[in-house]
């Protein structure tokens, strides 16, 4: 029996990790990936907004950030595979056959990135679908390439790619880009880049590597095939909370609905970071908001003694 499972290993569950430990509450942290670290292990540009801590990349950030993880003394297990969870009792089941219980749960399962769910997306990972523009730019210099989203990520990434790209093509299906205006009038002034609004990409093709892309203009009767060696698709995240639907309050997205202690609408279940925040996700947010959980946990099983 725990006093605190945590699921999730990013900044948020590690954070809440660190602080259960110090306040002296047996504490376990289940990871479905082979290392923690969440989405900073995806950064490959420079973390620098992070009070007191400047690094190049995510994975620079996370050596630091887990400095204290070795030394503090929590159970941490990676590779793990949920079955199912009851939040109500506190008890979860694992793929592996355990059984665990403790006395409150943190969900800090955080997002993953959106998918389109069109044919090529799947076939073509690591085959011209760009994974992250800041890494493997220079791969794909000298190839047109195209784009699919109009928030933050798609037109930064355009913007990134038309340094090193003959063309980039930015397809969005609604009218006009709801990227951060810099981002937009810093698109103006690129000749390379061609926007498409209210259109939809259908299909990406290719042989071994991706070689075109199917577009339909939302004016049109039929798509076109327009060629590019490389797709990149930033059509946002949705939150990791389909082990929790039916169980907890969602909001329309799928987001954990929690109270300003970073509750849920079960007594003792808290979500914090990413999966309960979609307006301001950050590393600051996460981290502050398992502070906030541990601390609230630990005063809570304080007062039952
Ligand atoms: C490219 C990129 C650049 C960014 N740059 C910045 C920046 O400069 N500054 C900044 O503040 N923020 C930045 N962010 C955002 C920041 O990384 C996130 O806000 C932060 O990582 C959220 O932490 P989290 O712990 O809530 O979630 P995550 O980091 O998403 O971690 C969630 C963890 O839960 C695990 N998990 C999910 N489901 C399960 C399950 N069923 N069982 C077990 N484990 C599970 C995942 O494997 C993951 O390890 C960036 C993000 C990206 C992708």
């Amino acid at each position: 029996m725990y006093d605190v499972l945590i699921i999730g290993a990013g900044p948020a569950g590690i954070s809440a990790a660190l602080w259960c430990d110090e306040l002296g509450r047996e504490t376990l942290v289940l990871e479905q990936s082979e290392q923690p670290g969440g989405q900073l292990l995806s950064i490959y540009g420079a973390v620098e907004d992070y009070p007191g801590v400047r690094a190049s990349n995510g994975r620079e950030f996370l050596e630091r950030f887990s400095e204290r993880v070795s030394e503090a003394d929590f159970d941490l297990w990676t590779q793990v595979e949920i079955e199912s969870v009851d939040l109500k009792t506190k008890r979860v089941a694992l793929r592996s056959g355990e059984q665990l219980h403790s006395i409150s749960i943190i969900i800090a399962t955080g997002v993953r990135r959106r998918q389109l769910g069109i044919p090529g997306e799947k076939e073509f990972v690591g085959k011209g679908i760009i994974q992250s523009v800041n890494r493997d730019r220079n791969e794909f210099a000298g190839r047109d390439v195209c784009v699919i989203g109009g928030g933050d990520a798609a037109v930064e990434n355009a913007l990134l790619l038309a340094d090193v790209c003959p063309t980039v093509t930015l397809v969005h299906r609604r009218k006009t880009l709801r990227a951060r205006p810099t981002f937009v009038q810093k698109l103006q002034g690129q000749h390379c880049i061609t926007v498409f609004p209210e259109s939809v990409v259908t299909r990406i093709l290719g042989s071994d590597t991706v070689e075109a892309v199917e577009i339909l203009r939302r004016d049109a009767l039929k798509p076109f095939q327009m060629a590019v060696g490389g797709v990149a698709i930033r059509i946002g995240v949705e939150p990791n909370t389909e082990h929790f639907h039916e169980q907890l309050q969602l909001d329309d997205e799928g987001y954990a609905i929690v109270t300003s202690q970073h509750e849920t609408s079960v007594t003792n279940v808290f979500a914090i970071g990413d999966v309960s925040n979609p307006l301001a996700p950050t590393i600051s947010g996460a981290t502050g908001a398992g502070a906030t959980a541990a601390k609230v946990i630990a005063t809570r099983l304080h007062s039952r003694r």
